[in-house]
């Protein structure tokens, strides 16, 4: 009877390396099991049920009604341009939102909005209406431009942050996730009662709301515009690219990690969620966390979706800047404010 050589046996590097192959293993076989189908237009919106469905799950339990918003407004700036308010707004029993409320000054009628969503960062919506920050200060662009902005905290930023205790933000995605819900879940509702704010005011053009996000806001932007019809364009930046380039191929905050979600899609399927509606995407070259070979790619991938649709080659846009994670909006926010102003759409 032959016996085994100790010394063959694999030793620790070799039985480490066995985790990381068998870990790799398990993405190229598990990943986008629902991929998108573009044949036909109907079965393109077959599909499109599905998945909506789907995503709705992994988000996890939501609430079922919408009670009042109760706003509370309080103008905090004069600009020569437009009127900037704070916003306290309550999403669910319990729980208030805050946001900025930018309104253009001259106003003749309805006007557009866009909502725009920050991503992590102490600053919440004070760095979104910052010009010196990453996110250009998109939010005073808009209303300068004359369109309505709104600019919310996401849970665990800005005035919402997390109050020093044992509930600290790690604790406050895995208990949800281990309760069926998801911290994406809530700020997925939040976002809910954002357009309902929007759409809610004399000033805005109901029918003409954009969402335009970075980072983790941009891919709020990804999940709010897929899952509302409302929404009439949206801009993600410096997120849409893929699953195996992002999440899964290296560290990064967990928020964002939904159960089954890369099982079922990847990022061009979540994007297909918003086609045949405008999507533009801003990528920046030195953006090591979301490379833009992989924005390009979706775009490639996703262009056919908008063809048999016969869409304008405009409603499907792609600015690739210099820049590292950080919106350029040299070309994405005159797309964005065109595309809400557009008669033809
Ligand atoms: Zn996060």
């Amino acid at each position: 009877m032959k016996t085994r050589q100790p010394a063959q046996a694999p030793s620790g590097p070799a039985l480490s390396a066995q985790i990381v192959a068998l870990y790799q293993q398990t993405v190229a076989t598990s990943l986008r099991q629902s991929p998108l189908v573009a044949t036909t237009p109907a079965a393109f919106a077959a599909w499109q049920r599905q998945a909506r469905a789907r995503l709705r799950r992994i988000l996890g339990e939501l609430p079922t009604v919408r009670r009042d918003l109760a706003v509370a407004r309080q103008v905090v700036e004069e600009h020569s341009d437009y009127i900037r308010e704070r916003l306290v707004y309550t999403t669910r029993p319990g729980l208030q939102a805050t946001a900025y409320l930018l309104t253009p000054r001259r106003l003749t009628g309805r006007v557009p909005a866009v909502l725009c969503l920050h991503g992590h960062g102490v600053g919440g919506k004070d760095e979104a209406i910052d010009p010196a920050s990453i996110y250009r200060g998109f939010g005073r662009r808009f209303a300068a431009a004359g369109l309505v902005a709104l600019c919310p905290d996401q849970i665990g930023f800005g005035e919402r942050a997390l109050p020093d205790g044992k509930v600290n933000y790690q604790v406050l995605v895995h208990g949800l996730n281990m309760l069926g819900q998801t911290l994406i879940g809530w700020r997925y509702w939040d976002l809910v009662r954002a357009l309902d704010l929007l759409q809610s005011l004399p000033t805005v053009q109901a029918d003409r709301i954009g969402v335009m996000g970075l980072s983790l806001g941009g891919e709020m932007t990804l999940f709010l515009s897929g899952l509302q019809a409302r929404v009439r364009a949206a801009c993600v930046c410096g997120y849409l690219t893929s699953h195996r380039s992002t999440f899964l191929d290296r560290p990064h905050c967990t928020c964002g990690h939904l159960r089954d979600l890369a099982r079922h899609f990847e990022h061009v399927d979540l994007a297909a969620l918003i086609a045949p509606r405008p999507l533009f995407l801003d990528a920046g070259r030195q953006d090591e966390s979301f490379p833009v070979a992989e924005a390009r790619r979706l775009v490639r991938q996703l262009r056919p979706v908008y063809q048999l649709h016969d869409c304008p080659a405009s409603w499907l846009g792609l600015e690739v800047h210099d820049g590292g994670h950080e919106i350029a909006g040299t070309r994405s926010i005159p797309w964005m404010i065109d595309r809400l102003r557009d008669e033809g759409h």
